[in-house]
């Protein structure tokens, strides 16, 4: 190993990251990054510039399957100029035996594959790969934890904090519990010990994050370990992600409305507004339970935002049902949902279930729902107008030179004119107008 470190930073070897898919992923890569520079390796501002190219990819939909064979079949340009680039692909679609296989067929050029479970491995694949072992897959099937590893952040105030992988629940269209195996959780010390970190290098606001963070069992259950992060750490924002509506705890509920710290935030993926689709979805919740959870969720905690993922166009949905789900909607009027038409994963039951809904009528009702949700969203966000915030500076605005961005509690998008001397800051802003995404306002006043 050190023979390649030296070779790396004699050589001045850079790497770039490219990633798809969810908050996991993003979080994944950071920790190649930080795998990568603990080998002595440094960030490319490009591909081009690249060394070392890496795909993290996305199995939950099929077009982000097929991005990611188009993307990395535009790098056999870049690999034919530099014969000493690396190439390597990795994540939840390498997971799958049939979808690597493809790939390495189609892709000679690319040097490493790997899984979801080993990423903690990259530095002897990257050596075996350089001594001439030839290319190199590996995805194995293991359950165990892997946790302790370098992690290069993205910067800002923002910071990812995974308290468990995997997923027990087997939702019919679902193929996250195959390429991520079952639930394995992180000891709370772990967790706790980890925000602690994050509060001393100066991060003001951490997602804790887990396909189904509501059945978190690090020793103690997910309601107190977030008391106890509120109790034992200094952290000023606490968020997390994502909530299975089955396991939402009266408990929980209890926590998120005592602790300020826990953002006035619950994403709660509702997939369907039908009981029976809901069934075939193996979700374990009914829209009666689901919609009084949300009804119990906002009379416990007011003003806490809600928002939620649907799918539309699942096999045998008809009219009714999805008439059910418009009526939901209009019901809890989410503050946002993120809308998906169904699609199938090779593998999962639904993709072997009878009366595939045509592709017309899934566009046609995704753009009802769209439209009905993107209404609501823009009336939502208009009720703030007048009022004034707390908003968590993150960043500098891309549209508007000399403005800024950052998140209420609620995860609101909020821009305002002000400099860049204020991110990490937490500071007040009244709101002058809600748009569908953004809400737009004044500084009303500094840190607070
Ligand atoms: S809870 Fe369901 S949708 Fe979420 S990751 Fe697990 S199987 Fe997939």
């Amino acid at each position: 190993m050190e023979k390649l470190k030296a070779e790396v930073r004699e050589k001045g070897l850079k790497y770039h990251i490219i990633t798809y898919g969810c908050q996991m992923n993003m979080h994944e890569s950071e920790k190649i990054a930080g795998i990568l520079e603990s080998i002595g390796y440094m960030p490319a501002d490009s591909k081009e510039d690249a060394d070392f190219i890496l795909f993290n990819t996305c199995c939950v939909r099929e077009n982000a399957e097929q991005k990611t064979f188009g993307n990395v079949g535009r790098i056999k340009k870049l690999k034919q100029a530099n014969k000493e680039l690396l190439v390597s692909v990795c994540g939840c679609m390498m997971q799958q035996e049939s979808a690597a296989k493809k790939l390495m067929e189609t892709f000679p050029f690319v040097d490493i594959v790997f899984g979801t479970h080993n990423l903690y491995e990259l530095p002897e694949m990257i050596l075996a790969c350089k001594s001439g072992t030839g290319r190199i897959y590996s995805a194995p099937e293991t359950e165990e934890l892997h946790d302790d590893v370098p992690q290069k952040r993205a910067e800002g105030p923002l910071a990812s904090v995974n308290i468990m992988y995997g997923c027990n629940n087997f939702c019919s269209y679902c193929i996250v519990p195959y390429v991520r195996g079952r639930e394995r959780s992180r000891s709370a010390e772990d967790v706790i010990s980890e925000v602690s970190g994050l509060v001393s290098a100066g991060y003001r606001e951490v997602m804790l994050l887990g396909q189904n963070v509501n059945s978190y069992d690090g020793g103690i259950n997910f309601a107190r370990l977030l008391g106890r992060i509120c109790e034992e750490t200094d952290i000023p924002r606490i968020r997390f992600m994502t909530s299975h509506p089955k396991d939402l705890s009266d408990e929980l509920i209890e926590v998120v409305a005592a602790y300020p710290q826990i953002c006035r935030h619950i994403h709660l993926p509702v997939q369907s507004g039908s009981s029976r689709i809901l069934q075939e979805m193996n979700r374990k919740y009914t829209r009666e339970t689901y919609i009084s959870l949300v009804k119990k969720i906002r009379r416990k905690i007011p003003g806490i935002a809600v928002t939620t993922d649907i799918i539309v166009g699942f096999p045998g949905e008809t009219e009714a049902d999805f008439e059910d789900t418009l009526s939901l909607v209009g019901e809890l009027r989410f503050d946002s949902a993120f809308t998906f038409v169904y699609s199938p994963r090779s593998g999962t039951r639904a993709a072997e279930m009878p009366d595939q809904v045509e592709e017309a009528v899934q566009t046609e009702r995704i753009m009802k729902l769209v439209a009905l949700q993107n209404k609501i969203t823009e009336e939502r966000n208009r009720e703030y107008e007048g009022k004034t915030v707390e908003v968590l500076v993150e960043g500098t605005s891309t549209r508007n030179p000399g403005h800024v961005c950052g998140r209420t509690s609620t995860s609101k998008m909020v821009n305002f004119e002000g400099s860049g001397a204020l991110i990490g800051s937490f500071v007040n802003v009244k709101i002058t107008q809600g748009k569908k995404t953004t809400l737009f306002g004044t500084l009303a006043e500094e840190e607070t």
